[in-house]
């Protein structure tokens, strides 16, 4: 029994998310050239991105956590409570926000209006997968790793109820895996 018995698809493949990685750190290694900016990542989701992303930057650069949680009902609030806040001010700095997965963008509409209160020189969000069906917060999105349809979708960090995150590809599961729809977001 293995781990990839549960994928019904492979959607992006590891070299080819290997390949895609490479080329976004070198352009913000291009971008950011002279500046030391603050890779502001959220988790879990995003941990296997940034661990990839920051070895592809040939920048000073450093790195800050945070965790957040969804309000029940955030589809409409798009409240968030954050369960670890930044372990450093970012103020005057210039913040790349990391993120794994846009979908509504609820979360993320949330975090960088808490970001921007906390006074950096300038915010930019990064993210690996683009899911802009279900989008609901308009979200200036800078650097994108990938555009995707409205599947639910699983590894390089992303969970199925906390599974699946090691995989080292993107991919859908088996509807089996679910006992019936895929989850929401
Ligand atoms: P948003 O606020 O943009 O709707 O959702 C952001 C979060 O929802 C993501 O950071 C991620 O944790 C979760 N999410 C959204 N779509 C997916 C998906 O297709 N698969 C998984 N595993 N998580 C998702």
């Amino acid at each position: 029994m293995s781990l990839h018995d549960d994928v019904e698809e492979v959607l992006i493949d590891a070299a080819a998310i290997e390949a895609r990685v490479a080329e976004l750190g070198a352009q913000l290694t291009t971008d950011y050239e002279g500046r030391d900016p603050v890779l502001v990542s959220v988790l879990k989701g995003s941990l296997v991105f940034l661990a990839d992303l920051m070895r592809a930057m040939d920048l000073p650069s450093s790195i800050d956590l945070m965790e957040v949680s969804s309000y029940a009902g955030t589809e409409t609030s798009g409240q968030v409570r954050i369960l670890k806040d930044l372990s450093k001010s970012i103020e005057g700095r210039d913040v790349i926000v990391v993120e794994d997965i846009i979908d509504t963008g609820l979360t993320l509409n949330y975090l960088l209006r808490y970001l921007g209160e906390r006074k950096p020189a300038s915010i930019k969000i990064i993210c690996l997968l683009d899911k802009p069906a279900r989008r609901l917060a308009e979200i200036p999105i800078d650097y994108r790793g990938f555009t995707i349809p409205d599947r639910f979708v699983i590894g390089y960090g992303l969970d199925y109820e906390e599974r699946y995150r090691n995989l080292p590809y993107i991919g859908v599961l088996k509807p089996s895996v679910y006992g019936g729809a895929p989850p929401e977001g």
